[in-house]
């Protein structure tokens, strides 16, 4: 042991007798460095979804064997031209997605962007080209209450990894909706009409760029949100999230 080493185990065990934390998902003492709020092996239960796919929208396709446009996509396309999710919203995913949204554990935007490399890293289409990440925003009020934007903290830690700038406040949140999670899918698409804008256009113009948020549930946001990048001049707009409902 090199006395770097050894000041760092010493260090550990002090933070361990003076701040014992577990893991929110199974109760595990958190004792390896680095475990934060969510033990290693937890994070480790996170899979990739497997399986066929809508290759525009990402939509999960159940009960065939092939991807396939979806309906919604075939009628009416939307304005981003791939979107990929890496998991279902269902257990350890959408629990530690809720620890970082609900219970405020921003720290947690890493753990899941290390897992959206693992799972998204051979979609090529994804991200051939692509010149900068866009987090779906909060609206300000939303923000100050939560205290940071869940996708920002996801958007952030994947632009580490793949080195692509992170183009923040660019796309932002012009009207306080009520959250999408409160509503019938119905509802969902007329709640985010107009209530995203563009600021600064020059930064997107011509640009390929990738939209980042947690998850996907009616594609109602992410529509809304490529078409008023598309129409304040990007060249494209392609998205990524966490877990899809
Ligand atoms: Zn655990
Ligand atoms: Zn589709």
């Amino acid at each position: 042991m090199t006395l770097g080493t050894r000041a760092a185990a010493a260090a550990k065990l002090v933070e361990l007798l003076l701040f014992p934390s577990y893991c929110r998902l199974c109760g595990d003492l958190l004792d390896e460095s680095g475990e934060r709020i969510v033990c290693r092996a937890c994070l480790g239960r996170l899979a990739p979804r497997r399986g066929p796919v809508c290759p525009c929208c990402g939509r999960f396709l159940e009960g065939s064997a092939e991807g396939h446009y979806c309906r919604r996509c075939l009628e009416r396309p939307p304005a981003f031209t791939l979107h990929r999710s890496c998991g279902a919203y269902d257990g350890a995913l959408k629990d530690i997605i809720r620890l970082l949204k609900y219970r405020r554990f921003a720290v947690l935007g890493r753990p899941l962007a290390a897992f959206a490399e693992t799972c998204l890293a051979p979609e090529e289409g994804l991200w051939q080209e692509a010149a900068a990440l866009v987090p779906v925003p909060l609206h300000r009020s939303r923000e100050r209450e939560r205290g940071f934007n869940q996708s920002r903290a996801i958007a952030a830690g994947l632009g580490r990894s793949r080195g692509l700038p992170l183009l923040d406040r660019c796309l932002v949140k012009v009207r306080n909706a009520p959250p999408q999670a409160s509503l019938e899918a119905g509802d969902r698409e007329k709640n985010v009409r107009d209530a995203y804008a563009v600021k600064g256009p020059r930064r997107i113009s011509g640009q390929t760029i990738i939209l980042v948020d947690d998850v996907f549930t009616t594609g109602a946001t992410l529509r809304e949100c490529s078409r008023v990048l598309v129409e304040a001049g990007a060249r494209e707009v392609r998205a990524l999230t966490i877990a899809q409902a």
